[in-house]
């Protein structure tokens, strides 16, 4: 027997993971205004389709959906986001089993809040709940409101989780678009570009908007929702079964892996060192760093150059003069180079094994020190210098190839 979701208004949200990711405000009468300035996106077969699709092969049974109740809907709505359904279910029940109403909900002492939320995860979701419950309790006489800007002011509740309970509570006319929205028009539209980004967001709200239907909003919303949970879901979309196949642009172009676009990488600088192994029979010169920047407050090598954009060529001179209060040049052999990995750049080291044939006694400074080569591996050396050191070791390179 097929559910008619337009003879049950209220029914609610469904969709398997999703998070409402946008915070900012619902502007009030969107749909049309957007309709309007987007109208080159409006297409009334699609919401058409999806209603019929949804009448008939969406999800009906939900514990949170035939309901027009606000505070139900705006639980399972916050519930919903980021955690799976079935997840979802117990917690729920719970909930509404210990505070029935928004009120019990806004009068419950935040502690008895946490312990019904313990184990649902991302509890900012269960401290903004208890917030918004008061808010709705104090500033709205227990009735959350029906305009989708009024609600997405309240803790917690982004423009996405606004339009969804104005659409099933209030039979409101507002375009929900979460993570699982966003994939579905990406493929559907064949959208290019990464949705994340402000620009490409904004004219998929614009989107959104212009396919809402005059009508069956609630058959619509939750269409949508049981779409990107169901059938085009992250991976091995059900692309037989889809009410969109026809028009699919991603399944069309053969597409469908790829989009939607996936967050581009950002390119990480590439910096270059040049740095001096300099030693002097078994001891290696050693360098303390700032207490800021990296590798902060560790010993390290001279550097000939900082971290500079681009490579620079070894400078006898310069390093003869860098080197001079403590001793002067005998050999210079380059080494290997090091590719180093830090969070935000990438280092590639050149350094030079310099050995000294006639060690300075310098007045002690604290920035520099001469350390024995047997110590190198105990000391507070960063990860890839006490490797390039060690291995000197091992080969012994420093001791048989640069006795002065
Ligand atoms: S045809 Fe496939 S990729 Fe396109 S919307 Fe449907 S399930 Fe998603």
């Amino acid at each position: 027997m097929k559910h008619l979701i337009s003879s049950v208004p209220g029914t609610t949200a469904a969709a398997g993971k999703r998070a409402d990711t946008s915070a900012s405000r619902v502007r009030s009468g969107t749909a049309g205004e957007a309709a309007g300035s987007a109208a080159g996106f409006a297409d009334p077969s699609f919401s058409a389709d999806l209603i019929a699709w949804q009448k008939q092969h969406g999800r009906h049974a939900l514990p949170w959906q035939n309901t027009h109740d606000a505070y139900r809907i705006w639980l399972s709505e916050i519930m919903l986001q980021q955690t799976q359904v079935a997840t979802v279910i117990p917690y729920y029940e719970r909930f509404l089993q210990s505070f029935p109403t928004v009120a019990d909900l806004a009068n419950a002492p935040a502690s008895m809040v946490m312990e019904h939320w313990a184990g649902l995860g991302y509890y900012t979701r269960a401290r903004n709940l208890h917030a918004c419950a008061r808010r709705v309790l104090a500033e709205h006489g227990g009735q959350f409101p029906q305009d989708p800007a009024l609600l997405a002011d309240l803790p917690g509740i982004g423009r996405s989780t606004a339009a969804a309970i104005a659409a099933f509570a209030y039979g409101v006319r507002a375009a929900i678009l979460d993570g699982n929205v966003k994939r579905v028009f990406a493929r559907v539209f064949g959208i290019d570009q990464f949705p994340g980004t402000k620009a490409v967001e904004e004219q998929l709200w614009q989107r959104a908007e212009a396919l809402l239907p005059a009508q069956d909003i609630q058959a619509y919303t939750q269409g949508l929702m049981d779409l990107g949970a169901t059938l085009c879901t992250r991976s091995k979309p059900a692309c037989a079964a889809c009410p969109m196949r026809e028009r699919c642009i991603a399944l069309r172009d053969n597409r469908v892996d790829e989009l939607p676009v996936r967050k581009p990488k950002k390119a990480i600088p590439q910096k270059f060192a040049i740095m001096l192994v300099v030693v002097h029979q078994d001891q290696v010169l050693l360098l303390q760093r700032p207490t800021l920047g990296i590798w902060a407050d560790l010993l390290s090598l001279p550097e000939l150059d900082g971290h500079a954009a681009n490579p620079t060529k070894f400078d006898r001179a310069r390093a003869e003069a860098m080197l001079a209060p403590f001793g002067n040049i005998d050999q210079i052999r380059q080494l290997d180079t090091i590719s180093h990995g830090f969070t935000h750049f990438k280092l590639e080291i050149q350094p030079y094994l310099v050995s000294l044939i006639k060690r300075h006694a310098f007045a002690s400074q604290v920035e520099h020190q001469w350390i024995n080569q047997a110590d190198v591996a105990k000391a507070a050396l960063p990860a890839p210098i006490k490797k390039l050191l060690m291995d000197l070791n091992r080969q012994q390179q420093l001791v048989l190839s640069f006795q002065p």
